[in-house]
């Protein structure tokens, strides 16, 4: 059984390490033993079959509002009917998908999903599931507001309130990477800030029009504002592309405005890769000092090229942060959403939450199968995942 296991595993994979934006170091995953297989963070297709077979469905589940949209579709605030817990559920049209050539992104954000639902910082994966025409993901429900709604509504940060931000982003980068995961693209709409106010970083490697360059190196879909030169150059990448990303967050946590920022895409895409950094003078040395390191466009001279996330923790910008405290949530975050409960959606864009829902979220029955509906079908082998001693 567990050689199976292990094939099937290592298939997996195997079509993971292709993934040319979430990297995944195959070789440390090719030695899983079979303690690791037999751990639930490593279980795929037990866990598929079992979850296909007790047949988690769309309808287990009142779906109550838009919360957010991708490219493939959309997050919704959902409540499981049997024990009335709050979800976030991601459901995905295959047919996008499929049409953007982008199945093995969205595998590969199941599989770091499922690697990493134990970090505080990460978002959480309770079940993946799918119909004839969709895939759904059931995440933790994190319902402070993204990051940036707080920034744009009081423009910047104070040092200490962005210190704790970049402090809790890098641990999660810093866990990932220690996973050999890179995450490449830190963008500001998948920084989430839970009801206490901590850091959920969500989105792993779901696909955003933003990423492949179509036509010209300047045509990118979407906002670039953190792509690091080397990514935006199409160069080879690594770990270190994280923390360069990082530095644009805390720039823009700091300044009000990413760093190279131009109205003008091109502009920025040329400031990125061309305009040297000016730090003005109303953060401190420290925070420049950081700054200066993260977002040093030669990657080989980047802060964290030699020790990674060690090399950030030891930076005296970071010298205030107790880390052992930090990683246990035991810091008391700088500011607290207010939310009144699970329904209370004062943090979500009205554009979304204001969209009706559509009954076709539960309803497959009266589906019309179209040729390209049969395709989807079939297209997403071993994606489903639940635990197996029933609903989390
Ligand atoms: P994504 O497709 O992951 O980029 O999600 C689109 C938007 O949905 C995000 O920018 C968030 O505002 C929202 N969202 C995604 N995941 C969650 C979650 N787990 N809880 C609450 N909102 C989420």
């Amino acid at each position: 059984m567990f050689s199976s296991l292990r094939t099937f595993l290592s298939k997996i994979i195997k079509c993971h390490s292709e993934v040319d934006f979430l990297q995944i170091d195959e070789n440390q995953n090719e030695e899983l033993d079979d303690d690791e297989l037999l751990n639930p963070m490593f279980r795929t297709s037990p866990r598929s079959s079992l979850a296909e077979e007790l047949a988690v469905k769309p309808c287990h589940f009142d779906y109550l509002k838009i919360i957010g949209k991708g490219s493939f579709g959309k997050v919704l605030l959902a409540r499981h009917r049997e024990t009335n817990k709050y979800y976030a559920v991601k459901v995905l049209q295959k047919k996008i998908i499929l049409k953007k050539k982008e199945q093995k992104h969205i595998m590969a954000e199941r599989s770091v999903l499922m690697k990493n639902i134990k970090h505080p910082f990460l978002v959480g994966l309770h079940y993946s599931f799918q119909t004839t025409d969709k895939l759904y993901f059931v995440l933790d429900y994190v319902n402070g507001g993204e990051l940036f709604y707080h920034l744009q509504r009081e423009r910047v940060f104070l040092e200490p309130r962005a210190r704790f931000y970049a402090a809790e982003i890098a641990s999660a980068l810093g866990y990932l990477h220690s996973l050999h995961i890179v995450y490449r693209d830190l963008k500001p709409e998948n920084i989430l800030l839970d009801s206490a106010g901590h850091i959920v970083l969500t989105d792993f490697g779901l696909c955003k029009e933003g990423l492949t360059p179509t036509g010209t190196t300047t045509t990118f879909c979407g906002t670039p504002e953190y792509l690091a030169p080397e990514v935006l150059q199409k160069q080879a990448y690594d770990r270190t592309v994280d923390w360069w990303c990082l530095g644009s967050v805390l720039y823009e946590m700091l300044y009000g405005l990413p760093p190279f920022y131009s109205r003008n895409t091109a502009e920025m895409y040329n400031n990125i890769l061309n305009k040297p950094l000016i730090l003005k003078p109303n953060v401190s040395n420290a925070g420049r000092e950081l700054l200066e390191g993260l977002l040093q466009k030669d990657c080989t001279k980047r802060l964290g090229v030699k020790d990674d996330f060690m090399e950030l923790k030891c930076h005296a910008f970071f010298s205030p942060i107790n880390w052992d405290d930090l990683m246990a949530r035991k810091v008391t975050p700088p500011y607290v959403p207010s939310v009144t409960g699970p329904t209370d959606l004062r943090h979500f864009d009205p554009e979304f939450t204001h969209l009706p829902v559509t009954s076709s979220l539960c309803n497959t029955d009266g589906l019309m199968v179209t040729s390209s509906i049969r395709e989807a079908a079939g297209a997403f082998p071993g994606f489903s995942y639940g635990p197996a001693d029933g609903f989390l």
